[in-house]
């Protein structure tokens, strides 16, 4: 099979359609025959009858190891081409256009590769980053507690070191994919007697170390999507701590903009690959629409969406200059959120009474529930899409929280009042 290597791609001046010609003929050696045809003529059961017989994690692992699943990741860690974020959008385009199935590992690729690519030990990256662009090895995120959540860094999960190791008690909560993950990003607190912000270590929990309870939450849709995490006395050595101890603030923030911009319409699962609808895909279902009130919330979901991606472009624009993700993303995830859910809102008032039932899937341990059973299987129930969508101004941070972070971090308000922030973690009063 003739691939691009990394090092071929990787030319600092190749043009958007350089790049854009070799991921189509890189796709044209790796597809099953037809496939593009299909696409490019509108064909699509014959795409449906191609992508229904190409084996998921066949695919996943080809198009991890090609580079062309985690365009921005350097190269030299064996999954990735190290394009810059512009240069990946014309990769990414092509691989939307194709309806080319994606890694549901959304948290791993999006916010884990990410965050180790800047804070990780190269050991770290060696080990860890190909398995994840490859879809071998899932991730999760361990931050938020039943007491912690829009204020994670007052968690409670305790690891306390011992020679070479940390020891970590605590529970963990809404942790999604952690029953298919092999690895965790957790934040414990190292320091109990530092402000909360101060007190924080960031660890790779190894999710079947003994000791690890992995519970799952039956959501609103049916599927167990996410799950409690209890830790008993886990052991993590220390080459698996991510940033200095007591840095862990600052190496969860850059998760959680990374989590912004995956969350944003922005990731590599943006789009078809998502198994959610566009707006354009929803006009093309319905059309013609003949309801007047119809039309209009259609063109105005068009023109959220078009908004949507152009501020997602310049932020993109501001990262290739800039380097790493800031309080922008905040901008589009809480657009993303929102318009998500007035997308399948119309969507479902438009399919009528069929919009009201939906195949259930299974909430078995280890079942691929939600949108990871959508994704690998190239399918989704458009009432459990809007149900699931209500999810959407909660997960990476309220739409509340969102607007906070906008006011003080994106347009200098003054900070909001929290006189728990200099004080030691051990003498906040806590409810849990
Ligand atoms: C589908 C889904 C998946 C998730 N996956 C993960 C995961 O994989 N890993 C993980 O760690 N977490 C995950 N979460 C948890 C998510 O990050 C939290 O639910 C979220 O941060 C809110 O925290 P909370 O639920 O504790 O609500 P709270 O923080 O208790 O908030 C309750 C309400 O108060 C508002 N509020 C709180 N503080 C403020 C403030 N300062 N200003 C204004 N309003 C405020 C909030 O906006 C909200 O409306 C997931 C959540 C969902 C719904």
């Amino acid at each position: 099979m003739a691939i691009d290597t990394p090092a071929k791609i990787n030319d600092g001046d190749i043009t958007a359609d350089a790049l854009r010609d070799q991921t189509r003929s890189w796709l044209a050696s790796v597809l099953p025959e037809g496939w593009m045809e299909a696409v490019d003529s509108g064909d699509t059961d014959t795409y449906s009858k191609l992508r229904s017989a190409l084996s998921y994690n066949d695919w996943c692992k080809t198009l991890g190891e090609s580079g062309y699943a985690t365009p921005t990741w350097p190269a030299e860690y064996g999954a990735g081409l190290s394009l810059n974020p512009g240069q990946a959008r014309s990769v990414n385009e092509v691989l939307n256009h194709y309806r080319v199935p994606r890694p549901f590992n959304i948290i791993g690729i999006g916010m884990g590769g990410p965050t180790l690519i800047a804070c990780g030990t190269e050991e770290q990256k060696m080990q860890l980053l190909r398995p994840l662009a490859t879809n071998e090895e899932i991730w999760c995120q361990l931050f938020s507690e039943p007491g912690a959540g829009s204020d994670v860094a007052g968690l409670a999960t305790r690891a306390v070191r011992d020679g070479d190791e940390w020891i970590i008690n605590g529970q963990k909560v809404w942790t999604t994919l952690a029953h298919l993950s092999r690895w965790g990003m957790l934040l414990a607190r190292t320091d109990p007697d530092s402000p909360k912000h101060r007190g924080l270590s960031y660890f790779i929990i190894d999710m079947q170390a003994p000791g690890v309870d992995i519970r799952p939450l039956v959501q609103i849709t049916g599927d167990a999507e996410f799950n409690e995490v209890f830790m008993d006395n886990v052991r993590i050595p220390d080459s698996m701590r991510v940033g200095p101890e007591g840095d862990g603030w600052r190496v969860a923030i850059t998760t959680l903009m990374n989590e912004r911009i995956a969350l944003s319409g922005a990731g590599s699962l943006a789009g078809d690959a998502a198994g959610g609808s566009t707006s354009e895909k929803l006009i093309a279902r319905h059309r013609p629409v003949s309801d007047l009130g119809s039309r209009q919330r259609l063109a105005q979901l068009f023109i959220d969406e078009r908004l949507i991606k152009l501020n997602n472009q310049r932020a993109a624009e501001k990262r290739r200059s800039g380097g790493e993700a800031g309080p922008e993303g905040s901008i589009t995830k809480l657009m993303q959120a929102e318009f998500n859910q007035r997308l399948q809102k119309v969507a479902i008032d438009l399919e009528g009474p069929g919009g009201m039932a939906w195949e259930g899937q299974g909430t078995e341990p280890g079942a691929m529930a939600g949108f990871v059973s959508d994704v690998a299987n190239n399918r989704s129930d458009i009432s459990r899409t809007f149900l699931r969508a209500q999810a959407n101004t909660i997960e990476g941070g309220t739409s509340n929280i969102m607007r906070n972070i906008l006011g003080e971090r994106v347009l200098g308000l003054p900070k909001e009042f929290d006189d728990s922030r200099e004080k030691a973690w051990i003498d906040v009063p806590r409810s849990v």
